[in-house]
């Protein structure tokens, strides 16, 4: 159809359109074929580990099960990593398992889609430093921001084995925008009268201690994308700030930050069985992860 590869946020090129459909099967497969994967859906919770297994090994990659154990559950973080010549590593992360009750497209479907594809995209680079593509589990309710969060564990080992991380790009729910008016709120209403009130931007979110990278981060991201973008580093105890695997890293002293479409705040099938493939706008998905593959590579030099 005519116009159709045309969104508001600007044209995708054709390496975009090859990256939207990836998205596109990526979600699809997580969300559409799979589709709720947690602890209570624990079958379908190692499908997904599965996929993304193969995900890695088709892009040429080795990945890496991190395992543990709760309750008598093996669980599994899956990474995969280019080594560079540089001691320092940037993670590139998002969470797989779902919200008990949601087959979870959006949330986070699109980061796990999104960090499949950039890895794929990396897969045959010479990096300086070691990229690190990592796939966590539970990072939902009841594990949320407990000890058995699968990046939790995952950050607390690589501080254990002195591994030295300067910058973790937490990928967490990127595929929902809108151009209606009040379509975008704030977790307090302070933020409203400093940012946008229509849901069309990107979101990079930090705590205070994270600054410098979030700061790094917006300005690769602006150098290149086609999608309005916003950015704030906050308390982390302002709603929204800690709610992903950035968090983690944060409790390990490692700079974090979290690309979003601020989930709750704008997304109106957030944490429900209506989170399906078919709500998500492919092309600015698409957009703010082609502005991602830049600012990895730029980040890197
Ligand atoms: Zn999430």
């Amino acid at each position: 159809m005519p116009g159709k590869n045309v969104s508001k946020a600007g044209p995708l090129s054709p390496d975009e359109v090859v990256l939207r459909e990836e998205l596109r099967a990526n979600v699809q497969k997580l969300a559409g074929e799979i589709g709720e994967r947690n602890m209570w859906h624990y079958t379908q919770l190692n499908a997904a580990a599965d996929f993304i297994e193969d995900s890695f090994s088709r892009a040429g990659l080795r990945s890496r099960r991190d395992s543990y154990e709760i309750r008598g559950q093996t669980c599994h973080n899956i990474e995969a990593e280019i080594s560079g010549s540089r001691p320092e590593s940037i993670v590139i992360g998002a969470h797989y398992d779902s919200v008990f009750g949601s087959p979870g497209a959006n949330d986070n479907g699109t980061g796990m889609a999104a960090t499949l594809a950039l890895a794929r995209r990396f897969a045959s680079a010479k990096p300086k430093h070691t990229l690190r593509f990592v796939a966590f589990v539970n990072e939902e309710p009841p594990y949320f921001l407990s000890g058995e969060m699968g990046s939790l564990v995952y950050a607390g080992r690589c501080k254990a084995h002195g591994d030295k991380i300067f910058a973790m790009i937490s990928l967490e729910t990127i595929g929902y925008f809108s151009d209606a008016p009040n379509s975008q709120t704030y977790p307090s209403p302070g933020l409203g009268l400093f940012y946008p009130k229509i849901g069309n931007f990107i979101g990079f979110v930090s705590n205070v201690h994270s600054r410098a990278l979030l700061r790094r981060v917006i300005a690769l991201f602006r150098k290149h994308a086609k999608i309005p973008s916003e950015g704030a580093s906050l308390p982390a105890f302002i709603p929204g700030v800690s709610w992903s695997d950035q968090w983690s890293f944060w409790q390990h002293g490692y700079p974090a930050i979290m690309v979003t479409d601020t989930a709750p705040f704008r997304y109106p099938y957030y944490h429900s069985s209506n989170d399906t493939p078919d709500k998500l706008d492919y092309d600015r998905f698409t957009l703010v992860v082609s502005g991602m593959e830049k600012v990895i590579q730029e980040l890197d030099k």
